[in-house]
């Protein structure tokens, strides 16, 4: 195991509460990531000063969290979460501590903490570690126990399963065997838990090195059927041709092979959600998905949604699901290819080519060459070095000066942009502000205009 080294301003830090007759443990988090060897970024710090008391000792404070007992000090390029001791606060709703309790040690606040490898401090003064429930030899054993009674601890707070497999998907540690079994019997308590408590753990979990070791953790507990139902309903849905897995082994598969980035992460995750309810089967036939990018776009956003991400995680993800379906082979014309571009846009191009090479390695099960997808990229990068990708900012006419030949604004006037653009695409000499004019004029009648 590693030693716990804090940075040299953490212990000027605690000695200035020491000079004030005050406590100063570092808390959580950062403990248990040293001892693992892993990098710190946090200190929380635990202390018997009430926060006014941290406020007189220090000159830069924030009461981030003054409800429950925690500011943030700035200190020496460091922030740090200062929380006084507090005791088991009483969850009575099973989302919110009902209220703050202060404690007078730091044994009785370390026991209100979720798992032992969590629930140690160490001593900034001294270099004294506290650790009443085991947490290092948890650590040294790679297990994630919860503090005290699972049962009791996890009614507590519905959310703590839930981070119990966040733990286990991001350390790479395994649920301690009464722990684990704990779970079932807290799903109600989950239920009431907020979506944005929710969202920051699967978040943390979809990250993660192998997601699909938490997805598989929360589908065994039951936790995937409740928090992630539509997910829950692609097991057992068999595919057809190349995939050797079922819809939701081969949404785990692709989550795990592309890159660590949310909205990637999250894209492969659903880009098939909508396959259960596209599915059509015939007797004698292989089952066919028509349709199904669209439906899984859908479903996306809605799960998306109820989970409270942002708007701009939502976008962009469910427009890699919308458009995940393409299949490029040499055939295609330039203009096609234009097409491909104005649909998916210059700046998702990346993400969606990633996205297809892990789509295609969770179909057959193992790593897909990601220079098959070098041709297409070669023909992107030709449209683009010839400036002929074309939305209707790059379209020689804008609606002004269709206006100019007497077409009024409105539905038929952005209708016949969108047929000159069309027409540009297919042959990129036509856009030019004199011959598009002229062929709205020669359209026009189409649209119902004189
Ligand atoms: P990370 O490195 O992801 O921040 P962390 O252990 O610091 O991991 P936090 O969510 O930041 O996790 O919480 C800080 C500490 O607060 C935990 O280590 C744990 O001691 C305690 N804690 C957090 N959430 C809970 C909870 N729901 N129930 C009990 N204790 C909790
Ligand atoms: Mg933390």
């Amino acid at each position: 195991m590693r030693s716990i080294k804090p940075p040299r301003e953490m212990r000027e830090f605690a000695q200035v509460l020491s000079e004030a007759g005050k406590r100063c443990f570092l808390v959580g988090g950062a403990v248990r990531d040293y001892l693992l060897g892993r990098p710190v970024s946090d200190f929380d710090v635990a202390t018997d000063a009430r926060p006014e008391e941290v406020k007189r000792a220090f000159r830069r404070v924030i009461p981030t969290g003054i409800k429950h007992g925690t500011v943030t000090v700035l200190w020496k390029g460091l922030s740090v979460e200062v929380t006084t001791f507090r005791t088991e606060a009483d969850y009575g709703d099973g989302r919110h501590p009902d209220a703050v309790a202060y404690a007078d040690t730091v044994e009785e606040d370390l026991s209100r903490r979720d798992f032992a490898m969590n629930a140690m401090a160490y001593d900034l003064v001294s270099g004294i570690l506290v650790d009443p429930h085991g947490g290092q030899a948890d650590i040294r054993d790679r297990l994630i126990r919860a503090v005290g009674d699972p049962v009791e601890r996890f009614r507590e707070d519905g959310l703590r399963p839930l981070r119990a497999v966040r733990f286990a998907s991001q350390l790479g540690f395994e649920i301690e065997e009464a722990t684990l079994k704990a779970i079932p019997a807290a799903l109600d308590r989950l239920a009431l838990v907020s979506p944005e408590r929710d969202r920051e753990e699967l978040q943390k979990i979809l990250v993660s090195n192998r997601p699909s070791l938490g997805l598989r953790l929360m589908e065994g507990t039951g936790m995937l059927g409740l928090l992630l139902p539509e997910l829950a309903a692609c097991r057992g849905v068999a595919q057809k041709g190349m995939h050797v897995f079922d819809v939701l082994d081969h949404l785990y598969a692709c989550v795990d092979a592309i890159r660590p980035d949310l909205v990637l992460r999250l894209a492969a995750l659903f880009h098939d959600v909508g396959k259960p309810g596209a599915k059509v089967e015939r007797p004698g036939e292989e089952p066919t998905f028509h349709g199904h990018e669209a439906i899984s776009a859908d479903g996306a956003e809605a799960i998306l949604r109820r989970l409270r991400f942002p708007n701009a995680v939502i976008e962009a993800v469910c427009h890699l699901v919308r458009n995940h379906m393409f299949s490029y082979d040499e055939s295609w014309s330039d203009a096609a290819v234009r097409r491909f571009i104005a649909r998916v846009g210059v700046d998702a191009m990346d993400d969606l080519l990633e996205l297809r090479v892990a789509d295609g390695t969770a179909i057959i099960g193992r790593s897909v060459d990601p220079r098959g997808l070098e041709p297409l990229r070669d023909r992107i990068r030709a449209v683009l070095d010839a400036k002929e990708a074309f939305g209707l900012s790059e379209l020689a006419v804008k609606g002004k000066d269709l206006s100019g030949i007497g077409i009024p604004p409105g539905p038929a006037m952005g209708a016949m942009l969108k047929e000159l653009l069309e027409t540009v695409m297919d042959d990129p000499k036509l856009n030019e502000r004199g011959r598009l004019l002229q062929i709205a004029g020669k359209i026009k009648a189409k649209y119902g205009i004189e």
